[in-house]
């Protein structure tokens, strides 16, 4: 440990006890960097949100086998579903906004801390591939609308019509009477949010999502947000979050899960308490937001304001073992 470092910790846990926070607090923030002490424990899971994520975590799985890593992984099977025309809130197929635009919001982050984005994206099938070029290629972390397209075209993205018949008649009907009235967990919450780690002990983390149908054009929710859709912290692990974009940004839910772990609750505890933040500072009768969280150790865990939300999990024990895949329901976890 470099000793600024160890100098700043020493001081910061004296100051901690004069307080009265004590050792949960020196335990928290006196990690390593995860560069000193990556390591794997010859595991190997992913988790992604809602039933889509069992796909998206095969994909996910086969890209490991063919020589990939958790980057490689999250990005793997958020294109699966980003490619299925037929959902109606992810990529191609994705409802329009009130003016009839399908955009597309989506970010990527490794357990390095590198992170990269895009929000307010049109005619771009792949968002989440995007979003990692701006992480790899950029000196940026995210770039909005006509300036991520542009990148995009130069990237050689060729642009691609995202409404589909299905999606442009269910917004027409829309328009008839403007009266949208999701049914929570299906209609409209099911953006995928991806968590990964790599036998290596590499963490990553996606979200990608055509936002909430029929909202104002412009509008952009919380999957494209670092720290609100999606947040990943090699030393601690990952969380991502599915569900009204809006009261996620406005407890940055996905920062605090992170948080929340590395003070020691497990994934299950910290989105619970996410959750919780929600429930207690807003009226959540008509919305949904369900929390994923995957540790650096493997575990996992989920909550959601309402029944109805799961996830996919999948864990491979070795590189060569079985690839074990389960349906968790995380309605009352
Ligand atoms: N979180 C997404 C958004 O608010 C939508 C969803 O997951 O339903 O844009």
């Amino acid at each position: 440990m470099a000793s600024s470092r160890r100098k700043f910790i020493k001081e910061a846990t004296a100051v901690a006890g004069t307080l009265g926070i004590g050792s949960w607090w020196s335990k928290a923030w006196s990690r390593p960097p995860v560069h000193a002490q990556l390591e794997g424990s010859g595991r190997a899971v992913m988790a992604s949100t809602w039933n889509h994520g069992m796909l998206a975590n095969d994909e996910g799985f086969a890209a490991l086998e063919a020589g990939g890593n958790a980057l490689d992984m999250i990005e793997a099977g958020a294109r699966l579903v980003e490619a299925d025309a037929e959902g109606l809130s992810v990529g191609i197929g994705g409802l329009p906004d009130r003016d009839g635009h399908v955009t597309l919001d989506a970010c990527i982050m490794d357990h390095t801390q590198n992170a990269g984005s895009v929000c307010f994206v049109q005619d771009v099938a792949h968002p989440i591939t995007l979003a990692r070029k701006v992480m790899e290629k950029t000196p940026h972390v995210m770039l909005a609308g006509a300036g991520a397209e542009q990148y995009a075209r130069e990237l050689g993205m060729k642009p691609t019509n995202l409404l589909t018949d299905k999606a442009r008649k269910a917004w027409e009907k829309w328009q008839t009477t403007s009266n949208y009235e999701p049914v929570i967990n299906i209609e409209n919450h099911d953006t995928i949010g991806l968590l990964a780690l790599d036998h290596a002990g590499r963490l990553a983390g996606g979200c990608t999502t055509s936002g909430v149908a029929y909202k104002m054009h412009g509008r952009v929710g919380d999957s494209p947000i670092i720290g609100a859709g999606l947040y990943v912290d090699g030393a601690v692990g990952g969380a991502t979050a599915t569900g009204l974009g809006e009261a996620v940004m406005r407890t940055v839910g996905s920062f605090l899960v992170v948080e929340l772990m590395r003070q020691g609750a497990s994934p299950q505890e910290a989105c619970y308490e996410a959750v919780q933040r929600i429930i207690r500072s807003m009226p959540t009768d008509d919305l949904q937001v369900g929390y994923l969280a995957l540790g650096r150790n493997g575990e996992v865990g989920g909550h959601a304001i309402h029944g109805g939300f799961n996830y996919a999990f999948h864990q491979q024990a070795e590189p060569k073992g079985t690839v074990q895949r389960v349906l968790i329901d995380a309605s009352h976890g």
